[in-house]
């Protein structure tokens, strides 16, 4: 079964490196370190929650392939270093923008009133899950395994930074304000601390009448929260002496400089629940995308 596993995830990963190396590369703004995941353990985690929110019989079919799904859940981030595109993808900065000018646009309709190239600088993730999720509505419908597993991967990872607060600003490592590394500080360092605190069940999947207005709305979401993120990390940081803010730890062999424990749990308490929120609302919206593909494709029998 496992050699199955491996042969299948091996599969998907050539055709996916493939697509990406014969992609036209652009000269698109890339900028990398706007693409810090929710961290490896919270994407894959998201991925592999999100299965136990759909219902028969559906939840068979992800179950059987959790270990890709699982594993996937990381492919966005790590392509980005070889397609210049994919950048973009993770992100978007709407405080370049009037909200009322782009709220609820396609990806049709956004590329007609501003060019691409701004578009890509300043990241496209609420238009770009709606296109992956008829890609994966698609390969439904023509019960390709393959497509479904790998896009289901995918587009749980784009939710997934759809609903981190610090991918919808571009002051998105709080380069803007004095406070670099809070993002990683937010979407790494707190879901590992947290780690089975974040597994609760987090409903059923739902069907989504629209996909456009829903992304939209999540987004938006997340955008209201950089502002008290960035505050109480401000105020934390005020309370804390620099030498208890950080501490070294081991981390695969090497010895590692990290936000400290008592200052991320401050932080944590301060925060009021939000990393969780953000982080169950990831799990369930994943899997009310995946069960809505499967319900518009016809639900077919995955069997
Ligand atoms: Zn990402």
């Amino acid at each position: 079964m496992i050699n199955n596993y491996n042969t299948l995830l091996k599969k998907i990963l050539l055709i996916s490196l493939i697509s990406c190396l014969s992609s036209n590369r652009t000269d698109a703004d890339v900028r990398k370190n706007h693409t810090i995941p929710w961290g490896f353990y919270a994407h894959k985690r998201i991925n592999q929650l999100a299965i136990y929110t759909l219902p028969l019989p559906i939840v068979t079919f992800y179950k059987r392939h959790l270990y890709e799904i699982e594993n996937l859940a990381v492919l966005p981030d790590q392509r980005r270093y070889i397609l210049d595109a994919e950048a973009a993808r993770h992100y978007i900065d709407l405080d370049h923008y009037t909200i009322d000018s782009i709220k609820n646009t396609t990806w049709k309709q956004i590329e007609q009133r501003v060019a691409v190239d701004t578009l890509t600088k300043h990241g496209i993730v609420v238009w770009h899950i709606p296109i992956v999720y008829k890609r994966l509505v698609r390969a439904f419908t023509e019960k390709d395994t393959i497509s479904i597993i790998k896009l289901s991967a995918e587009i749980g990872h784009y939710i997934g930074d759809a609903h981190v607060p610090l991918h919808t600003t571009s002051n998105y490592d709080g380069q803007k304000t004095g406070q670099s590394g809070i993002h990683g500080f937010w979407e790494s360092r707190i879901p590992e601390i947290l780690k089975e605190g974040l597994e609760d069940f987090v409903g059923v999947a739902e069907f989504i009448p629209s996909i456009q207005h829903a992304v939209w709305q999540w987004v938006l979401e997340s955008n209201q929260y950089v502002d008290i993120l960035l505050k109480e990390e401000k105020n934390i940081h005020q309370k804390f002496k620099s030498s208890k803010k950080y501490s070294f730890e081991q981390k695969n062999g090497i010895l590692m400089k990290n936000y400290s424990l008592s200052y991320s749990k401050a932080y944590h308490k301060a925060l009021n629940n939000q990393v969780e929120n953000r982080f169950r609302l990831s799990i369930k919206h994943i899997g009310d995308i995946w069960y809505s593909a499967w319900l518009e494709a016809g639900q077919p029998n995955l069997e």
